[in-house]
Formats: C-alpha cells, structure tokens, sequence
C-alpha cells in the first residue's frame, strides 16, 4: 500500500466531464470521466485515459483564458489522501478519503483507450444515490462552475 493524494476537477471543455487524477510518484495518472464518479457500487462509468499530469495541475481551478470550446472552467470537485492497493498495467484499486468520495474505488481498463471506474463495495458505498448532483461545488471555493465563470 502506496500513501498519496487525488484530486476530481469538474472541467467545463467540449463537453462537461470530470478529471479523475491519483498521484504515483511524482505525476499523476489522470482519467476523464464524462458522467463522473458514483458511490453506488453497482454504477459502471467510463474513464478514458489520458497523458499524466505535473502535480501542479491538481491545484489548479479557475477558468482557462481562451478555451476553444466550453468556458474553461475548472472546479476542484473533490480531493484528499489516497491509499494505492494495486497498481497494475490493466487495473487501479485505491482506498479515497475524500470529502465527496469515500472508500474503494477500482479502475480496471475494458479496451485500447476504455476504462471502467467503479465504486467498490464496502461501508460507504450507498446504492441509489447520486454524488455529482448531490454536491455539485468546489470542495475548495464551495462554488459550482457556473458561479466560477459568472
Ligand atoms: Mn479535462
């Protein structure tokens, strides 16, 4: 088991998606994820790799000046400690503790550029429920994107 950090950023580009990012070593390994992270263990949601991300990248939320599509805006939807239990070519499992995201949460690749992001069972799992419109704000700022680019 590896100790480090995570950081959700809520990106408003071509389309409104989420950047899922855990720190290994010094980068971070960075996912988009269209509809977001679930609690509910028994929700499947894409996660599409991509380049890993200087650390720096992880603080950032605010709104990228001259964004060709979309306004730009990134929020930091949720953040905290991450403990890495695998780490493979093909898989992911990391135990969050975010203020949003709490617990097991698995990555395992489905396809040349497909993940799968899941919740996994265990004490904060909650079926049925629906993190990304129950706290749609900035951990940091308590702001949505929206009232960042107002
Ligand atoms: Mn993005």
């Amino acid at each position: 088991m590896t100790k480090s950090r995570f950081v959700v950023q809520l990106h408003d580009a071509t389309r409104l998606h989420y950047d899922l990012r855990i720190q290994v070593g010094g980068v971070l390994r960075s996912w988009a994820v269209p509809k977001g992270p679930s609690m509910d263990s028994s929700v499947r949601r894409l996660a599409v790799p991509v380049e890993d991300h200087e650390l720096s990248a992880g603080e950032f939320e605010g709104v990228h000046e001259g964004s060709v599509r979309g306004s730009g805006a990134v929020i930091i939807w949720d953040e905290g400690g991450a403990e890495i239990l695998r780490d493979e070519p093909d898989h992911m499992s990391a135990i969050l503790h975010g203020r949003k995201l709490e617990g097991g949460f698995a990555l395992t690749r489905t396809g040349a550029r497909r993940w799968v992001l899941v919740k996994v069972r265990d004490e904060f799992s909650r079926p049925g429920s629906d993190i990304t419109a129950e706290r749609p704000e900035s951990v940091r700022s308590g702001r949505t994107w929206e009232e960042l680019v107002r």
